[in-house]
């Protein structure tokens, strides 16, 4: 993509409006505009990413064996009173009706909505175990709708849902999902560390939060020190075998969120204790058959018997990933990208675009790495060499190539890594090769 084509409107300012850096960087990097309080269009370059995350969302659910579906944004008041949750939601439910005065609403989530499909579709226990999951916008009316999308009144949430027939069917689900998001949030460069938690307006008997820990977190935390030097990487996960011992491992280490905490019972003793504040980016609940008995979500059993479903469901916060990444991958210039879900993978900077044979070497290699398969974005404005770094480093994409009369006369360019600042000259013919070594097409 030409820069000089690209709609990227970016503030020099820092906006008033926004409390923490990724709001800032957000708003400064031309990837997202308020629209109303909570409420934000998606330009160019935020919406790469969240596209990039979304996929690596939906890869780890594919992987565990969970399918996708898609169920609308707006539903029926009547599902809500099946399960008893239309008046116990309040006011973060946005109520609408329509023309036939039909009561309906903006799903904040989708147990009741997902539960009459299976039940409507599902008669027999040969039918089980099932995950399904859609990535769809919610809204909820927060009170206080803040930090940009990191706590927006509509958001873009992944959201599965397990039906099984028994509890320890329910468990392997949940043990599915609870890697699934190890994962997920590893392959991102997160450390998201999976936490005990309160089950909330969801219901039910065992939840997981998955925290990273950032000074601008709303949730207060607790957890052993030892998880703070414990490496969480994307390991192979054998969805078919016996997860159990594996969560029990992943899970020896105390962590909870406050609402769980109890100091009076808490296991480890305070020189071991982290106090900390984080960011909630996922959550993963059991609730057993809150839902589908309520609902009459039953099969017949191997005997004919009626079994209700045991379900649990599991939530990501795609759209707050985005501002969770930047305030886990900043500095003082702009946002650092980790490479999986950078919106480019390197921007190519021409210093000089005046120059016949500067614009020549870099309209040359700019068409040799897009025909590569790599995304470059091509700042080819006519531009202050300053005003071309500072837009560079603000949009934090990994690599910058600079390409300046110097290096066209050697026939080299500047290589400049955007998370550690090491810059390198390179024959052209060896950035190429790395560029696309490193990011086979
Ligand atoms: P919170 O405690 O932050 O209000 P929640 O526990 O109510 O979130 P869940 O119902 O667990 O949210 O939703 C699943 C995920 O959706 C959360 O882990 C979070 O990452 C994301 N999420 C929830 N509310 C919002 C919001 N208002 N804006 C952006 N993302 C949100
Ligand atoms: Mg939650």
């Amino acid at each position: 993509m030409r820069l000089s084509q690209y709609f990227l409107p970016l503030l020099r300012e820092n906006p008033s409006e926004a409390q923490i850096v990724s709001h800032r960087l957000m708003l400064r990097a031309g990837m997202i505009r308020q629209s109303s309080a909570g409420i934000y269009s998606w330009l160019p370059l935020g919406l790469r990413v969240l596209k990039r995350v979304e996929a690596i969302v939906r890869e780890e659910q594919d992987r565990s064996g969970a399918q996708e579906i898609l169920m609308p944004t707006l539903q029926p008041a009547e599902l809500w009173r099946e399960s008893g949750r239309y008046d116990d939601y309040g006011k973060e439910m946005l109520r609408i009706t329509d023309r036939h005065e039909r009561e309906m609403l903006y799903g904040p989530t989708n147990e009741e909505q997902v539960t009459a499909i299976v039940r409507d579709a599902i008669k027999s226990y040969r039918d089980l175990p099932k995950n399904l999951y859609h990535i769809q916008w919610k809204f909820r009316d927060e009170v206080r709708p803040r930090f940009g999308v990191m706590r927006g009144r509509e958001f873009l949430m992944k959201d599965a849902y397990s039906f099984d027939l028994d509890a320890a069917g329910a468990k392997r689900a949940y043990n599915k999902m609870f890697f699934a998001y190890l994962r997920t949030f590893a392959r991102m460069g997160l450390r998201a560390i999976p936490m005990r938690a309160e089950t909330g307006p969801i219901g039910g008997d065992l939840s997981h939060e998955f925290i990273i820990l950032a000074e601008t977190g709303e949730s207060e935390v607790f957890c052993e020190r030892a998880w703070l030097e414990t490496d969480i990487l994307a390991e192979e996960v054998d969805y078919d075998a016996d997860l159990e011992p594996r969560f029990r491992h992943w899970t020896r280490h105390y962590a909870a969120t406050g609402d769980v905490h109890d100091p009076a019972k808490c296991p480890v003793p305070a020189d071991r204790l982290v106090t900390a504040r984080g960011i909630e980016v996922g959550q993963i609940f059991y609730f057993g058959t809150k839902y589908s008995r309520p609902m009459g979500a039953v099969v017949a059993g191997p005997g004919g018997e009626e079994i209700a479903l045991e379900m649990g469901s599991y939530g990501v916060g795609v759209s707050r990933l985005v501002a969770a990444l930047i305030e886990a991958n900043h500095d003082d210039n702009g946002i650092i990208w980790p490479e999986s879900v950078a919106p480019f993978r390197l921007g190519l900077i021409n210093l000089r675009p005046a120059d016949a044979k500067c614009r020549e070497a870099a309209d040359t290699l700019y068409a040799r790495l897009a025909g590569a398969g790599v995304s470059v974005l091509y700042d080819d404005r006519e531009e202050s060499p300053g005003a071309k770094f500072a837009a560079m480093d603000l949009i934090g994409l990994p690599d910058q190539v600079i390409i300046g009369p110097r290096g066209v006369a050697a026939g080299t360019v500047e290589l400049k890594r955007r998370r550690t600042g090491e810059r390198q000259d390179l024959p052209v013919d060896a950035l190429v090769a790395r560029m696309t070594a490193e990011f086979p097409s």
